[in-house]
């Protein structure tokens, strides 16, 4: 690993101006699960860093508002997965954390650096023998005509076709999540629908924040479609793997039908993917089996598969189907 600089901040104002003053090449840490390790394999090299876990009051779950949860950008991901608010009101937002990383991660690593993170796409993080436009742009990309089995369906480009693969900000875009943010240019929220870009042209701009935005808080409409939701995950191994295919449902039913529906994508997409037709699919309609396979099949509705990838279409759609049955058992 390079030399750096390592400085630490006690409040976010001291944060985002000792960024703002050691830009270009800063870079915020507050876990390390991600940072350190794109450093040590040399994707990421900050000439600073700038510790953030020391600052108070962005640990907790405020559950104090009525009309939202909000909580804190440093709160470890395993106290959100267990915090009991969100395991009885999101059960979807619960397990997507629960299904991440490992027990140790979890503790360590938090939900506003959980969102930043990147690409597991390995010619991205195997070094300079691999071209990569999203680590050098302009070099091509290797996946392409390479290895793309664990690749995207979903929102690829002729750019970059690698998945965004954390679980919690697909929950979150099933409940159409806020991030509140902090920078020398004052506050500002950004729904987290829109915080993570398609690659485009440009894959290597994955967020739309600025370098210098520091995340401090998340913010979810508290409602009842939280409560018979789910996070279903698929994976090579049980535990300790990122998705093959993942799905963030929510239903509510009401008079046999369904009021209101909630289905955001993992795993197949270059971004948390709302799958908005297949929701409204549902909507109005008494939920069947067969209404949930046409939802998710709706859901696939023009996915691109490369040459090691089409198996994720039909996964996608199993895993789709059966995580709208699971919602289906707690209403
Ligand atoms: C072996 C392994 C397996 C994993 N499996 C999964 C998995 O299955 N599912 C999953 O979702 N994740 C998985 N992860 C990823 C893990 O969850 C993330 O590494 C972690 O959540 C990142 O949080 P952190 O606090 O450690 O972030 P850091 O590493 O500290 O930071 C990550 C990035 O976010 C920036 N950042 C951090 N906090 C802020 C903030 N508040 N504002 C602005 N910028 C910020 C940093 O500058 C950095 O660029 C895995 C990681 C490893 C190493
Ligand atoms: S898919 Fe994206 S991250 Fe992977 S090699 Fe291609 S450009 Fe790089």
């Amino acid at each position: 690993m390079h030399d750096f600089a390592y400085l630490r901040a006690r409040s976010t104002g001291e944060a985002v101006q000792l960024l703002a003053r050691h830009q270009p090449g800063a870079h915020y840490f507050a876990g390390g699960t991600t940072l350190f390790d794109l450093m040590k394999l040399g994707v990421e090299a900050p000439a600073t860093v700038i510790d953030i876990t020391r600052i108070e009051g962005l640990r907790e779950v405020d559950a104090s508002s009525r009309g939202e949860l909000r909580i804190g950008a440093l709160a470890a991901m395993s106290d959100v997965a267990e915090n009991a608010t969100v395991q009885r009101e999101f059960p979807a937002l619960s397990e997507s954390l629960w299904k991440a990383a490992s027990q140790q991660l979890r503790n360590m690593a938090t939900v506003g650096g959980n969102l930043l993170q990147r690409t597991r796409c390995a010619y991205f993080r195997g070094g300079p023998e691999f071209a990569c436009n999203k680590r050098v742009p302009g070099s091509g990309c290797a996946a392409l005509g390479g290895q793309n089995r664990g690749h995207a369906v979903l929102g690829g480009s002729e750019a970059c076709v690698a998945v965004y693969p954390g679980d919690w900000a697909v929950a979150l875009a099933a409940f159409d999540a806020l991030v509140d943010t902090v920078s020398p240019r004052g506050e500002r929220t950004v729904p987290l629908r829109e915080l993570h870009r398609a690659p485009g042209t440009t894959p290597h701009l994955e967020t739309v924040l600025a370098a210098d935005e520091l995340i401090v808080r998340i913010r979810i409409p508290r409602g009842s479609i939280g409560r018979g939701s789910t996070y279903h995950k698929i994976r090579d191994r049980e535990s300790y793997a990122f998705a093959l295919a993942s799905a963030a449902v929510a239903l509510e039913i009401r008079s046999n039908r369904v009021a209101d529906a909630r289905i955001a994508l993992g795993g197949v997409a270059t971004h948390p993917w709302r799958a908005v037709q297949a929701e409204r699919s549902l909507v109005g309609q008494p939920f069947t089996r067969a209404a949930a396979r046409r939802a998710a099949e709706l859901a696939f509705e023009g996915a691109k598969p490369l040459e090691h990838n089409a198996f994720k279409v039909a996964l996608g759609i199993e895993t789709v189907t059966d995580a709208l049955m699971l919602a289906r058992e707690r209403n």
